[in-house]
């Protein structure tokens, strides 16, 4: 069965899909996306990507396209019509078409919106989570709103292609302060030698992970000592453990910076330990 995609209000075949060549996605990055981790065909973390859908497009002056309601019933029927159970689900939702300028258009445009559903094969994703994976580190270059999920991502796209020529499966941007904000499309976190588990503040610059946010929770629930306090490429070297959270990794242990070992080389137990919890959490509470 060949994929099938929503595109403006219509579903089509990928080969037959298409998008108006003035779309302001397309032209201009004018738009936004959310990216939903399926498990068994149900959207896992489903209010916080809403709710950041909802912020990301207000704070471009976008309208919601439909309300949260009908916009949850086209997911869902993407994901059936996709016979997807466990997956991804992409949403993107842009200003709309319009002759090309810079400037909103004058007269208001229907925001645009694809969907598109792929699958995760769980086996292979778990067997990554256990050898766990490299990052590189690259110099931050990216604007200074990337707590809004804008589809430019360009720096992202970069950084990501430079790791995997250096062999690595994701490259953590790092600031001139010298500290890690985020991943390419991941949030980064370590176990520091206190065993206390760090990730970046939210009001630094970086996108405010849904992944990331139910994990706190996790953290929370544990009892396990956290922090939302930055760290250099060399803390995280010398940190127990090292991971990244986001919905198409999950949590995944990261064992080197740089090709410098992170710890011991190995994968760590608290990270494999808050993969599981996470995945068990995020199954439950998936609608
Ligand atoms: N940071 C960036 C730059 C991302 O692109 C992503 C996900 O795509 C994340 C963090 C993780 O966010 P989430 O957990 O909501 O998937």
């Amino acid at each position: 069965m060949g994929r099938i995609a929503y595109v403006n209000g219509q579903f089509v075949r990928h080969g037959e899909a298409v998008v108006h060549i003035e779309d302001r996605g397309y032209q201009l990055a004018d738009a936004v996306y959310e990216v939903w981790a399926l498990f068994g065909g149900k959207l896992a973390d489903a209010e916080g990507h809403f709710a950041r859908l909802e912020r990301s497009l207000s704070e471009l002056r976008i309208p919601m396209p439909m309300s949260r309601q009908a916009l949850t019933i086209v997911l869902r029927e993407a994901v059936r019509r996709n016979r997807v159970s466990e997956g991804l689900l992409y949403l993107q939702v842009g200003r709309g078409v319009a002759p090309r300028g810079h400037a909103f258009p004058d007269q208001p445009t229907a925001p645009s919106v694809v969907i598109t559903v792929s699958a995760v094969d769980r086996t292979a994703a778990e067997a990554k989570a256990a050898k766990g994976v490299k990052v590189i580190t690259t110099p931050e270059d990216r604007w200074g709103r990337c707590d809004i999920k804008t589809v430019g991502l360009l720096p992202n796209a970069l950084a990501k292609q430079a790791a995997k020529e250096q062999g690595a499966a994701e490259a953590w941007f790092v600031d001139e302060l010298g500290l890690v904000t985020e991943g390419a499309s991941s949030n980064a976190w370590i176990i520091d030698g206190d065993g206390v588990v760090r990730t970046r503040d939210t009001n630094a610059n970086i996108l405010r992970g849904v992944t990331r946010h139910t994990l706190l929770d996790v953290l929370h629930d544990e009892g396990l000592k956290f922090e939302e306090r930055p760290f250099t490429p060399d803390e995280a070297v010398a940190a127990k453990e090292a991971f990244i959270t986001g919905a198409g990794s999950l949590v995944l242990p990261v064992i080197a910076v740089n090709n410098r070992p992170v710890g011991d080389g190995k994968v760590g137990p608290v990270a494999m330990k808050l993969r599981r919890l996470y995945i068990e959490r995020a199954k439950a509470t998936a609608v």
